[in-house]
């Protein structure tokens, strides 16, 4: 969480209210400067082959592997997820470099066609200066999985961290320019004002990670200049619990999913539609997991849910639960108050699709469960959004489970588990969740020109 002035963004400890540091606002008038020295460099940086970028980067794997544990306890410092998750974190972003990398090299080689006549090469180009925007809820791995890809495709970056965790922000372009040539990575600081200065300066690419909303009016901004946007937005994840489903690992999942990072996931579950067969069973198994969960500072031993990231955001989840109530949601358990940043963990029965927590974003620790009669209305409530990120089907019936995930509206369906596919899966959301996306090679090559030549065939 940060304080600003219009020279400083103050960075706050969610969980205690002490200062963590403090850096710089970037004024706007100097973010076209940024983008012009980013030019610059992009000549020299872009005429190195794919394999040559990706070695520098190679050695940034230990650098970032050294450090995980001070900055996963960064991460956990500005934005307040348990000790083990910012480390883990930080641990992926350095353990999964050398296969991201390699899955680049190999995703941007030019590809030789050719008919009865001619003969094409197919080249992946940079498109030249790339802005990234970014948010603070996996504040170290969301620059990564946009930052590299846009780099190793021969793009210069000029990077805007979220507002709420500059720290971890500039860390990452700390880490990764002890190893790039000077200008290929700058790092602007600020809020939505800055955020929105980079996507009218002189970039060819914008790549954004965060809420429905900014994308919306990012899309709106590029379009002038028909500036290529790749953007991984909001969601509101549904979950189908079947009633041939494992209940206990179903519950264990629903709470891991709605719980975890205070629900400040993107892929968080946020709506469980279960058959009315298994429903009860269900929920008890839900509410008696929940009560196992614990609340602190994530910085102490044993805390598995930390505080929401601000004051604003808490405010937000808590107008979303009186909404609901207002609108007849039972609480089955939670919306006790808390002092600071925390918010109870709050399961809600009783639902249906009039109330708007069912409809908009929650983005906290909250599970919605609503209790269906059969698979066909399970699906049509769970399609009802025009979200599409992540989902999750669980069903002891595989070809089942398989025939209802096949027909949900989600980029990404997870059976008997999380949403998330195997190495070199694209993270993908559907209808006003991305616009475009990024990971596997058909999103790599969205940081891309696509550029032919061709000849006569001898
Ligand atoms: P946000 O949209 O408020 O802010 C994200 C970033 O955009 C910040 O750096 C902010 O300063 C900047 N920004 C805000 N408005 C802007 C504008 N009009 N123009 C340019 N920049 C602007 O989101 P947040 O609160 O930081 O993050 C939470 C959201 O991110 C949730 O909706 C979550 O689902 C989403 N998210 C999506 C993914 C994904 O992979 N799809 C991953 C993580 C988070």
């Amino acid at each position: 969480m940060t304080t600003a002035t219009t020279s400083t963004l103050q960075s706050i400890n969610p969980a205690t209210g002490n200062p963590v540091g403090s850096v710089d606002v970037t004024p706007v008038e100097h973010i076209d400067a940024a983008v012009a020295s980013a030019r610059e460099a992009q000549i020299a940086w872009s005429a190195l082959s794919v394999e040559e970028r990706a070695d520098m980067l190679r050695p940034a794997a230990a650098a970032i592997a050294e450090r995980a544990d001070e900055l996963g306890d960064l991460i956990t410092a500005e934005m307040g997820k348990p000790q083990a998750e910012g480390r883990g974190e930080a641990g992926y972003a350095g353990s999964g470099l050398p296969g991201l990398l390699d899955s680049l090299v190999a995703s941007l080689q030019p590809e030789h066609l050719e008919d009865g006549s001619v003969d094409t090469t197919l080249y992946y180009d940079a498109f030249g200066v790339c802005g990234v925007i970014t948010p603070w809820n996996f504040p170290f791995l969301m620059p990564q999985q946009t930052v590299i890809p846009a780099l190793i495709a021969g793009n210069t970056v000029v990077m805007k961290p979220s507002e709420e965790t500059p720290l971890v922000g500039q860390a990452f372009v700390d880490v990764y320019n002890e190893f790039l040539p000077e200008g290929v990575l700058q790092i602007v600081h600020g809020d939505e004002v800055q955020g929105k200065a980079l996507v009218q300066s002189d970039v060819q690419l914008i790549a954004f990670v965060g809420s429905r909303a900014a994308g919306q009016h990012i899309l709106q901004a590029a379009g002038g200049g028909l500036k290529r946007v790749i953007l991984e937005l909001g969601g509101k994840d549904p979950m189908i619990v079947l009633d041939d489903a494992n209940v206990e690992e179903a519950a264990d999942f629903a709470v891991l999913n709605s719980f975890r990072n205070c629900g400040q996931v993107c892929v968080s579950t946020e709506r469980i539609y279960v058959e009315d067969g298994i429903a009860s069973d269900f929920e008890q198994a839900v509410l008696r997991k929940v009560a196992e969960l614990q609340v602190g500072d994530g910085a102490e031993e044993g805390t598995t849910i930390g505080p929401m990231v601000s004051p604003q955001q808490k405010a937000m989840v808590l107008e979303q639960l009186e909404i609901a109530k207002q609108q007849g949601a039972t609480v089955a358990c939670g919306d006790s108050p808390m002092d600071g940043n925390y918010v109870t963990p709050t399961v809600l029965t009783g639902l249906d699709h009039s109330m708007d927590i069912m409809r908009d974003e929650t983005f906290g620790p909250v599970a919605c469960i609503m209790r269906v009669k059969d698979e066909r209305q399970a699906l049509e409530l769970a399609n009802d959004t025009p979200y599409g990120l992540g989902a999750a089907v669980f069903g002891s019936d595989l070809e089942r489970a398989s025939n209802v995930a096949r027909q949900m509206t989600a980029g990404m369906v997870g059976i008997n588990k999380g949403c998330g596919g195997a190495k070199g899966s694209p993270w993908v959301g559907a209808q006003q969740s991305g616009y475009g996306f990024h990971g596997g090679p058909h999103g790599h090559r969205q940081f891309t020109q696509v550029r032919i030549v061709s000849v006569p065939k001898a």
